[in-house]
């Protein structure tokens, strides 16, 4: 199998390292950046013959892309939920108005849109959303609480499930709603402080906040299959520009082995080999993978590895510390309001890595029943 990249691919890489090279800064402001992102036409690359992207650009491209952003050293995307997830989603289940209002803000990162799933009721068990939409005139009146609702402190707009079927059960009378944010005094966003001292991600209150009856996507009562085809877009070229990112966790924790000493210890020396050789296998999965959709298990079996992965990752760098590890930090910056260094914010953060986008447990049992063909889990007994 030829994993190489053409010609073309190679000069679209050099053209992507240019103009990252000269406008890429760390600490920039996010939305601005958003914006200069979508002028330069870096925004929609995946979403093909549509029209409604900017340059259209092959897989191998897409990837070719997203590495280079990953080694650019740019700022963290604050459009992707609305690039990677809203997008094919309207695409693909969306009418043509409401492709027409939404998807050009996003190429052109105007907009920046969050995702309202979870509840403190239903989070796996996503069927036990209570959020309820009830119609009202020309439009719905949403009431209901979100939680870990990530960046929908930045956020103009939220995709939401909620239930328009008033007394249904599970995933029957579901919808998905697009629901503006700036509804003072009728949604309200309450940022949830993290172990890393940051607040990436928040609570969402809905005091009948309003939607439109248009801004219903898949129609009413259609949610549960437009939320499911939603999170099959979460994974996929992004896998590989989060493996460069982990590549470069993974030479920062060996230099911190080195620096420390611990380089010298048998186990340590096996562990940071381990840790290598699994990246490499996970890179050659997530190629053979590319772009092969609905292979049964596929996105769980990397999801499982990866998030496994990154949270040894994270406790190997303590290890390698030894003491100084809990003590202060090394190259500490701005960015991280209190005082970690990147090493300790990984470690933080990486106990995340396998609860979000479906726990370990969740992915297993998708496994257990859809590769390995096991009897289904017993429902209601957990
Ligand atoms: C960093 C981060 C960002 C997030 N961003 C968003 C966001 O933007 N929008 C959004 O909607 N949500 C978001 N989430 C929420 C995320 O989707 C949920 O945390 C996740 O679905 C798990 O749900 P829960 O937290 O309610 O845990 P629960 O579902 O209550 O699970 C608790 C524990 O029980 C286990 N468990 C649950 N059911 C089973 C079962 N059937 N069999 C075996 N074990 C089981 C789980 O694996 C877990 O260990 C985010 C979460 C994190 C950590």
């Amino acid at each position: 199998m030829d994993f190489g990249f053409s010609a073309q691919d190679e000069a679209f890489r050099a053209e992507a390292r240019a103009w990252l090279s000269e406008h890429a800064e760390g600490g920039q402001d996010r939305r601005v950046w958003e914006r200069t992102l979508g002028k330069a036409g870096w925004i929609g690359l995946g979403w093909g013959e549509s029209g409604y992207g900017n340059r259209s650009a092959t897989l191998t491209q897409q990837v070719v892309w997203a590495e280079e952003y990953a080694r650019s050293g740019a700022p963290p995307r604050s459009g992707h939920i609305g690039e990677k997830l809203l997008a094919p989603t309207l695409l693909a289940h969306g009418t043509e108005s409401q492709k027409s209002r939404f998807l050009p803000p996003v190429a052109a990162g105007d907009e920046l849109w969050c995702q309202g799933y979870s509840e403190p009721g239903a989070g796996s068990d996503l069927a036990g959303v209570r959020t309820a939409a009830v119609r009202e005139g020309a439009g719905y009146r949403i009431t209901g609480q979100k939680i870990w609702t990530s960046l929908a402190h930045d956020a103009d707009w939220c995709f939401v499930l909620a239930r328009t079927e008033p007394g249904s059960r599970r995933h029957h009378g579901l919808s998905f709603l697009l629901v503006p944010m700036d509804q003072p005094g009728r949604i309200e966003v309450r940022p949830i402080r993290q172990l890393t001292g940051t607040s990436d991600f928040n609570e969402v209150f809905f005091d009948g906040a309003r939607a439109r009856v248009e801004h219903v996507v898949g129609g009413e009562g259609g949610g549960w299959k437009v939320a499911m085809s939603l999170l099959g877009f979460e994974r996929g070229v992004s896998t590989l520009a989060q493996q460069i990112g982990f590549a470069e966790e993974l030479e920062r924790v060996v230099r911190a082995a080195v620096a420390s000493g611990a380089v010298r210890d048998a186990v340590v020396r096996e562990r940071l080999v381990r840790q290598w050789a699994e990246l490499r296998a996970m890179r050659w999965n997530a190629l053979r993978t590319l772009g092969s959709s609905g292979n049964a298990g596929a996105s769980s079996v990397a999801k499982l590895l990866w998030g496994g992965w990154h949270q040894r990752l994270g406790e190997l760098a303590m290890q390698v510390r030894g003491p100084a590890a809990g003590v202060g930090p090394v190259d500490w910056s701005p960015a991280t309001p209190y005082e970690l260094d990147s090493l300790q914010h990984l470690f933080l953060f990486s106990r995340a890595d396998t609860i979000y986008g479906g726990s370990d447990q969740v992915q297993r049992t998708i496994i257990a029943e859809r590769v390995l063909g096991l009897p289904r889990e017993p429902k209601g007994v957990v």
